[in-house]
C-alpha cells in the first residue's frame, strides 16, 4: 500500500502560532515524501473546519493523516468518525500533541520549540509511511446485566441511572440491608472473582454461604465506606478520635465539634503504617476553614510533619492562618504523643519554634485515611489496580473520571477516596449512565493496536502470562503463547519483557519505534 499522507496543522490554541513558525512547518511537510496535502486550520474540533479537512483528504486521495494539535484532538471522537466516513482507517490517523510536547515546554525559546516541532513532524511522517491499516472485531454481549457493587449513596444513584438506560441492574451488597432498587438486590453478597472481559464478564459471587456465577456486561464499583478503621498509637490512646472525613461531614451538617479541635496528619506519626494521602490536605484545609467560618471562637490546630497543599490550596492555607488556625509542624523527634492516662492532651514539639506544646483538645481527627480493605478485595477480583491512596484506581481524571483502566468497569464515590454525599451521588449517576450506555451498544469492539506473538520465536517461558495485568496471554494447544485479543489493552508490557522478542505491539513495532527515534535524534525523514 503506497502511503498518501495528509498533514493537518491546527492553530486552535493561541500558544501555537505565537511560538511556532507554521509556514516553515507547512513547507517541511509539503517537501516530505508521500505527503499529498498540507492544510492549516483554525480549529480541527470545529465541525465546519473538520468537514473541510476531510473533504480535502478525499479530494487529494489521502489514505492516512497526521494532525498536529493539542491533547483535545486525542479525545475527540468526532475527528476519527469524520475520517472513518472518508474511508480512512482510524489506525492510520495519528495525532501529534505538538502543544504539550513542543510548545509549552519551550515557551521561552521559540527556536527550541520550532526545532522540536519540526522533529516531531518529521518523525510522524516517517511513522505514518510505515503504518498498515488495522481492524477491530466485534462480539455480541451475552447479557444486558449491569452489576453495581455496593448499595450506598453512590451505588443507589448508579442503579437508578443505569436502569433508566434500559439495562437490567443487579446490586451486590455486603450488608443485609434491604432496599427498593430497580432490578435485583443481592444482599449479604460479595464479589470474590471474575473471568471474561469487558462486555462479557462472569463474576463469582458469594451469596450468604453459596457461591454463584453471574454474567454481566458492565460493572460499577460503588463499594465506598470502610475508611474508618484507624490504627496507630494516637488512635489507641484517644478512643474518641475520628477520621477527618467524619469531622468534615459533621461540620458540613452544622454539628459543631467540641473545641479545641486538633487535626493531626496521622494516628501513627512516628511510624510508617499510615501516611496522609495527598488529597487529605485539601480536605483538611476545607474542613478547618468551614469550621472557623461557622464558629470563629473555636480554637483549631493542624499538626503535621509535611503538608502538601497543592495549587489553590495554598490560598486556603493562607486564609486559614489569617483566620487564626494554628499550624504546628513537627519532626520525627518531636512527634505528637498522647498519654493514655490523659487522653485529651496532645504533646508535640513545634519544629519551627522549638517549643513543647501541650494541647488540651475536645475533638481529635486524623487527616490520614486508612485503606478500605473491601475495595482491595473487589479491585483484585476485577484485576483493577489500586491507587497509592488505597482506593480503586480510576482512568484519566480528564478523559474518564468515573472509568477504570478496564473498559466496561466504572467506579464512583468513596471507592476511590472518601467524598461528601453530593459528589458521591453525582459520580454514581455518571457511572451508572455510562455503564448503561455501554451495555446499550450490545456489542464490544476489540483488536486494533494489540499484542501479536510470533510463535516460532516463543520458548513458552510464561513470562508474558505472568506479566500481563489483563491476563491476555496464555499458552495454547501448540504449547506456545497466544493472546486473547479481547483482553489485550495494548499496554506493551509483555513486548518489553519477552526474553525471546517474540511479541510485537501492532503499530509500535521495533522498526517503527527505531525509525521514529532516529528521526527525532536528528536523522533525515
Ligand atoms: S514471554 Fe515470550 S517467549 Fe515467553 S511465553 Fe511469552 S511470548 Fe513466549
Ligand atoms: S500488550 Fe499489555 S495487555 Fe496486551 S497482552 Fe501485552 S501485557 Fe497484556
Amino acid at each position: 500500500m503506497k502511503a498518501a499522507i495528509q498533514v493537518v496543522l491546527c492553530k486552535c490554541c493561541v500558544d501555537l502560532p505565537q511560538v511556532l513558525d507554521l509556514q516553515k512547518l507547512e513547507k517541511l511537510a509539503s517537501e516530505s515524501g508521500n505527503v499529498v496535502s498540507v492544510i492549516t486550520v483554525n480549529s480541527a474540533c470545529d465541525g465546519d473546519e473538520l468537514a473541510a479537512v476531510v473533504k480535502d483528504a478525499r479530494e487529494k486521495e489521502a489514505d492516512r493523516a497526521i494532525i498536529l494539535a493539542c491533547y483535545k484532538k486525542e479525545i475527540s471522537p468526532s475527528l476519527l468518525k469524520a475520517y472513518k466516513r472518508a474511508k480512512i482507517n482510524e489506525f492510520l490517523v495519528d495525532i501529534v500533541n505538538i502543544r504539550d510536547e513542543a510548545v509549552l515546554p519551550n515557551a521561552d525559546s521559540r527556536e527550541d520549540a520550532q526545532s522540536k516541532a519540526e522533529g516531531m513532524l518529521s518523525a510522524a511522517i516517517v511513522r505514518s509511511r510505515m503504518l498498515v491499516p488495522l481492524s477491530k472485531s466485534t462480539e455480541e454481549m451475552r447479557t444486558k446485566n449491569v452489576v453495581i457493587i455496593g448499595a450506598g449513596i453512590a451505588g443507589q444513584a448508579a442503579v437508578h441511572a443505569a436502569a433508566k438506560t434500559g439495562a437490567h441492574t443487579i446490586v451486590i451488597e455486603k450488608s443485609g440491608k434491604s432496599l427498593k432498587v430497580p432490578g435485583v438486590l443481592l444482599s449479604r453478597s460479595q464479589v470474590i472473582g471474575a473471568k471474561g472481559y469487558s462486555g462479557n464478564y462472569q463474576l463469582k459471587i458469594k451469596v450468604s454461604e453459596k457461591i454463584e456465577d453471574l454474567d454481566c456486561a458492565a460493572i460499577v464499583i460503588a463499594s465506598g465506606g470502610g475508611w474508618t478503621a484507624l490504627r496507630g498509637p494516637l488512635a489507641k490512646a484517644s478512643k474518641e478520635a475520628m477520621p477527618l472525613y467524619e469531622l468534615y461531614l459533621k461540620v458540613r451538617s452544622g454539628q459543631l465539634p467540641k473545641g479545641p479541635v486538633v487535626v493531626v496528619d496521622s494516628p501513627d506519626p512516628a511510624g510508617k503504617t499510615m501516611k496522609a494521602q495527598d488529597y487529605a490536605w485539601g480536605a483538611t484545609l476545607e474542613t478547618v476553614l468551614d469550621l472557623k467560618k461557622r464558629s470563629p471562637e473555636t480554637e483549631i490546630y493542624v499538626v503535621f510533619q509535611e503538608m502538601r497543599a497543592f495549587g489553590m490550596s495554598e490560598m486556603a492555607y493562607k486564609q486559614a492562618a489569617e483566620m487564626g488556625v494554628k499550624f504546628v509542624r513537627y519532626d520525627l523527634a518531636g512527634a505528637p504523643k498522647i498519654d493514655p492516662k490523659e487522653p485529651t492532651r496532645l504533646a508535640v514539639k513545634d519544629f519551627s519554634q522549638g517549643e513543647l506544646l501541650n494541647i488540651q483538645f475536645g475533638t481529635l481527627a486524623f487527616a490520614a485515611v486508612p485503606m478500605n480493605e473491601s475495595n482491595k478485595v473487589i479491585a483484585d477480583a476485577l484485576r483493577i489496580p489500586m491507587s497509592a491512596d488505597g482506593g480503586v484506581r480510576r482512568g484519566s481524571i480528564q478523559r474518564g473520571p468515573v472509568s477504570t483502566p478496564r473498559p466496561g468497569i466504572f467506579v464512583c464515590g468513596s471507592a476511590m477516596f472518601p467524598k461528601p454525599k453530593d459528589i458521591a451521588m453525582a459520580e454514581g449517576e455518571a457511572a451508572g449512565s455510562m455503564a448503561g450506555e455501554y451495555v446499550r451498544a450490545g456489542v464490544i469492539e476489540y483488536g486494533g493496536s494489540v499484542a501479536q506473538i510470533t510463535q516460532e520465536k516463543c520458548s513458552a517461558c510464561l513470562t508474558c502470562v505472568r506479566t500481563c495485568p489483563y491476563e491476555a496471554p496464555f499458552i495454547g494447544v501448540a504449547s506456545k503463547a497466544e493472546i486473547r485479543t479481547q483482553l489485550c489493552q495494548g499496554c506493551g508490557m509483555c513486548v518489553g519483557i519477552c526474553p525471546s522478542k517474540a511479541i510485537d505491539l501492532l503499530h509500535y513495532t521495533d522498526d517503527q519505534i527505531s525509525e521514529q527515534t532516529r528521526v527525532l535524534l536528528g536523522g533525515g525523514a
